[in-house]
């Protein structure tokens, strides 16, 4: 592709309206455009991106075995009535009717139809189990559409559904989506974690969301570094082995001056034996409390009272502390407050650590967390958004029932997610429902057991971005880029040498069938690289006649801070 044919349309301010960086930056880059809340065109290079997703995520449903189909965008209320969803989904689900007075719905999801169709196409065991997906435009009228492609009302989403005989030959299908989305976000290069969700009315375990990690990340996870277990914080919270939402009314921080609060103030509002029974307590207040107060700052706060044995604590960006960081022992702590060894340890904290919140912190979520001991957690905790990862760890004991560490002591770090995939076993509920059978073996009809699997495929190159840019922009993983390789020549106008250099090149790699752009706009080269480090094109080759001249060519890669110099006759080969 030629700069000059395709559309480039790069912005140096993003509108105000972009609160995260993945959103900021796409309009930046020129990669959407808004139409309306949560309503976006894909400009042609924001496009080139989802079409990677799309073509990877096609490959590998293929490979899993799912056969796609496309279903109608605009649906029947008729089948939704017959589920009971088109009464009980809420207005995210957005109903409209047409000249007859007819209803309809515009696809959230695609449950009913692709029931509709296994319940008249599938008669026999014979042809299970079957797998449909599609990749397809979808609308939910979100109660508040926000960062850009993240949370859109309009977006594409890979859905599959699958059909099976039997519960174990369901799970297996489950279990081949479940494998199918770790190669797909293997591939896309991202930094991911499958969590444990929470499966509804069915129970069990099926229903894993694929999480990647990101500061700004609108789900909070919670994890064991030292054993497997993931969850998202609402399944984590179902599990808590005390009713943290009752336990809580009576736990709230007052700060004496505001913005300010001590460990002591804590203990004396807690009135509990803070000191001889409190391990490790971490706490926030939020823009309204737990009391319904509103206190406009956030305070973190890690009381200590325990001995050496904790094997690690962190705390987490404390106001007034330079640095975040995790401590080793007790005595760590000690120095790092700058208190007498022994005050935070064994003989319990003497002097109160002051902390002094200074500023205010936008607040993503509520979370649940407390004390080691029953009865003491505490809700209406948040997180500023810019905290590092992981945000906190607490005690295991806390949050879930039954131990999952290997030791019983491990802890549980939580950190923030942006959920791009969710694979759930849904069993019986929509054959059941819709009264789709098929004939057994026996020529006995049975309701067909039934998964779901969906992708957030425009959602997905936001929480490339939130995972992967720097100050001056996106840096793509090769994977997603809208271009792999971009040629930037450098007053080619001027040289004939560096034209002749530059479309050399340009032909070499499109035979090879790289992706590859030729920025022939004439532009100076401090507007080309800008640009292009903003778009977030993983390789770039510029190409000057200085350079030229021995023989070289400039050779940089978007995540490194310098280029190279590579003979012109081998930059194709290192590209390859
Ligand atoms: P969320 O919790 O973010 O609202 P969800 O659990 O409602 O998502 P699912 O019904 O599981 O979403 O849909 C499958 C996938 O579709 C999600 O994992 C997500 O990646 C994507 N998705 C859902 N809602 C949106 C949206 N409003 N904009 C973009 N992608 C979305
Ligand atoms: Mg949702
Ligand atoms: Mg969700
Ligand atoms: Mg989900």
């Amino acid at each position: 592709m030629k700069a000059s044919q395709f559309f480039i349309s790069t912005l140096k301010e993003a509108p105000a309206d972009a609160e995260v960086v993945s959103h900021k930056l796409m309009m930046r880059a020129g990669m959407i455009k808004k139409l309306g809340a949560g309503i976006y065109t894909l400009m042609p290079m924001g496009l080139r991106v989802v079409q990677k997703v799309e073509a990877i995520v096609r490959e590998e449903m293929n490979r899993a075995g799912a056969v796609e189909l496309s279903m109608p965008v605009v649906q029947p209320a008729e089948l939704w009535q017959q589920t009971g969803r088109f009464g009980s989904m809420g207005p995210e689900l957005l109903r409209i009717a047409d000249r007859h007075g007819n209803d309809f719905v515009v696809q959230p999801t695609s449950e009913e139809v692709v029931t509709d169709i296994a319940r008249q196409e599938i008669r026999s065991y014979k042809q299970l189990p079957k797998n449909f997906y599609q990749i397809q435009t979808k609308f939910r009228d979100e109660r508040r559409p926000r960062f850009g492609l993240m949370r859109g009302r309009e977006f594409v989403m890979k859905d599959a559904y699958s059909f099976d005989r039997d519960q174990a030959s369901a799970k297996a299908s489950y279990q081949v989506m479940a494998k199918a989305y770790r190669r797909i976000f293997d591939r896309f290069g991202l930094t991911y974690r499958a969590v444990a969700a929470d499966s509804g009315a069915i129970g069990g375990d099926l229903s894993e969301e694929f999480q990647v990690i990101a500061a700004t990340g609108e789900d909070a996870i919670v994890y064991c570094p030292t054993s497997d277990y993931a969850a998202n914080m609402e399944k984590a919270e179902a599990l808590a082995p005390v009713d943290p939402r009752k336990a809580a009314s009576q736990a709230m921080v007052k700060t004496p001056t505001p913005g300010m609060a001590t460990c002591a103030d804590v203990a004396t509002f807690l009135n509990i034996p803070l000191w001889n029974t409190v391990k490790s307590l971490v706490l926030a207040t939020d823009e309204t409390n737990v009391a319904g107060e509103v206190c406009k700052t956030q305070v973190w706060l890690l009381l200590l009272r325990g001995d050496d044995s904790m094997n690690e604590v962190k705390v987490s960006k404390v106001p007034g502390l330079a640095t975040n960081r995790r401590f080793a022992t007790l005595a760590e702590i000690d120095e790092h407050f700058g208190c007498e060894p022994g005050y935070l340890g064994p003989l319990g904290l003497k002097k109160p650590v002051k902390l002094v919140v200074d500023r205010e912190v936008a607040v993503l979520a509520d979370w649940v967390c407390g004390a080691n001991e029953a009865d003491f957690h505490i809700t209406g905790v948040n997180w500023g958004r810019d905290l590092p990862e992981p945000n906190l760890v607490v005690d295991i004991r806390n949050v879930v029932a039954g131990d999952p560490s290997p030791d019983g002591l491990g802890v549980l770090a939580i950190e923030r997610g942006i959920e791009v995939g969710h694979v759930f076993y849904l069993g019986t509920k929509y054959s059941q429902a819709m009264k789709a059978t098929f004939l057994d073996q026996n020529g006995k009809p049975q309701f067909m057991e039934m998964g779901c699997y969906g992708i957030g495929i425009t959602r997905l190159p936001a929480a490339a971005i939130e995972q992967n840019h720097d100050e001056r922009g996106i840096i793509w993983p090769d994977a997603l880029a809208p271009f792999t390789v971009v040629i930037c020549p450098i007053n080619a106008e001027r040289s004939p040498d560096v034209k002749a250099a530059s479309d050399a090149l340009y032909a070499e790699l499109m035979t090879a069938g790289v992706d590859v752009m030729l920025d022939d706009r004439g532009e100076r080269p401090g507007a080309m690289f800008a640009d292009w480090e903003l778009i977030g094109v993983p390789h770039r080759v510029n190409i000057g006649d200085r350079a030229l001249k021995e023989g070289n060519v400039e050779y940089q890669r978007r995540r490194e801070a310098a280029a190279t110099a590579v003979p012109l006759a081998d930059i194709a080969s290192v590209l390859l």
